[in-house]
């Protein structure tokens, strides 16, 4: 990639990854149930290869993949996703014996992976997460889980969590340890959420779940870092999947409004619908350039990959929902039709605007980080001259 656009096998591996969302997933996405994991989708996108490419890719082609499918199947995208952010934590800090356990299903689309960290008492504020991983009284070493998760996505049809635990109380983002926890381990439970989006999510309680040291993943007590970790990972590519939904919207604005019959001509021939078609394209051309560059900037380890990634999750998110929204007035009233592409594109676009860090959470990252970097007298700027 140059700094300004991709080279001619990427654009041709995006174009593959279109045809293949519109051919081979959109046809089963079509067939899942709302609100459900969609096994025959999942599994698909394991025959084709491509959850196996979340684990070998770098940021870049993960954001790639998620804007290509976004553009022609979200369902796709977001089940795609999902396997990365369940996963990764194993991928990245499991041991050999966890990783051989769980990643080849994973891999194939046997297995479905989630990401516990949210509770109804610590969303934004993660660190301030409060279920509690107690030692078990025997002596034996071991800890019992208790208390409650909240919009977990995939939960609570997934086979195993990534869940994130109070090991120290009061420590804040210090005291936190993740454990991978299967699915059937006794005193989990789960309950489906009816949301907005058409999303697989679901809310879970554990009741004295046990778990070992063989369960815990990276070091107890800094299961923190690995939630940031993936996170940061993450976060550039909840941006390219707003910039594919962008993209749709933006497509099938172009194609409604040059052939919409208006006073006499085209949509497109009234100078306001032309002009609001560019302020489109225009924003969403500048969040993929923010979005390449953040993933970019996290494969070359770059240091300032925190504040470069918020920015391109908060650009890309905003200017999806603006470019949706655009979208369905220039549509008018078919737009809202139930199972019209932007009647579907407006409920998906909404959530990446709050989670894996709302967009006031972005604004306060980037803020940090420009004091971070910032002279540290205020007088150094003018001196350094
Ligand atoms: C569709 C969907 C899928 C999700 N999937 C998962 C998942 O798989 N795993 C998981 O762990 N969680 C998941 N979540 C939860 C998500 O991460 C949280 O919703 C998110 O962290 C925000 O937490 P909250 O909803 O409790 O909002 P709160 O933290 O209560 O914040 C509410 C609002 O307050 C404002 N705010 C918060 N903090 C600040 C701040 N520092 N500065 C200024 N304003 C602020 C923002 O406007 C924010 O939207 C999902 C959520 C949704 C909607």
């Amino acid at each position: 990639m140059t700094a300004f656009s991709l080279d001619p096998a990427r654009t041709a591996w995006c174009a593959e990854l279109r045809t293949l969302a519109a051919e081979q997933l959109r046809p089963l996405a079509e067939k899942g149930e709302p609100g459900h994991v969609n096994r025959p989708l999942v599994a698909e996108l394991g025959r084709l290869g491509l959850l196996t490419r979340l684990f070998t890719s770098g940021a870049l082609d993960l954001c790639l993949m998620r804007e290509s499918l976004a553009q022609t199947c979200t369902e796709a995208e977001t089940a795609l996703a999902l396997q990365g952010l369940g996963a990764h934590p194993v991928h990245a800090y499991g041991t050999a014996a966890q990783r051989d356990r769980w990643l080849p299903g994973v891999r194939d689309g046997a297995l479905v992976a989630a990401f516990a960290l949210s509770e109804p008492g610590a969303g934004s504020d993660a660190a301030a997460l409060a279920l509690r991983a107690e030692p078990d009284p025997d002596g034996s070493g071991h800890w019992r889980l208790t208390g409650e998760k909240c919009w977990i996505s995939n939960a609570p049809e997934a086979d195993f969590y990534t869940v994130f635990a109070r090991t120290v109380p009061g420590a804040g983002a210090r005291g936190v340890t993740a454990f991978l926890v299967p699915a059937d381990r006794p005193g989990l439970t789960g309950a489906p959420l009816d949301m907005l989006s058409p999303h697989p999510i679901g809310t879970l309680a554990f009741d004295a779940v046990p778990v070992t040291a063989d369960d815990v993943l990276g070091e107890p007590d800094r299961g923190f870092r690995v939630a940031m970790h993936t996170l940061n990972l993450f976060r550039p590519s909840v941006g390219a999947f707003a910039v594919g939904m962008a993209q749709a919207a933006l497509d099938a604005t172009l194609a409604h409004t040059a052939g919409r019959d208006a006073f006499g001509g085209k949509l497109k021939d009234l100078q306001t619908v032309a002009h609001q078609v560019a302020e489109m394209a225009l924003r969403t051309e500048a969040a993929r350039l923010m979005v390449y560059a953040a993933a970019a900037a996290y494969d070359e380890g770059a240091p300032d990959v925190p504040k470069r990634a918020a920015m391109a999750k908060l650009l890309a998110t905003e200017t999806a929902q603006y470019v949706v929204d655009a979208a369905v007035q220039l549509h008018g009233a078919r737009a809202l039709s139930r199972g019209h592409l932007l009647e579907h594109l407006y409920r998906e676009v909404r959530a990446p605007r709050i989670y894996e860090g709302a967009s006031e959470v972005q604004r306060a990252v980037i803020a940090k980080e420009l004091y971070r970097e910032a002279p540290t007298r205020p007088d150094a700027a003018v001196e350094d001259q």
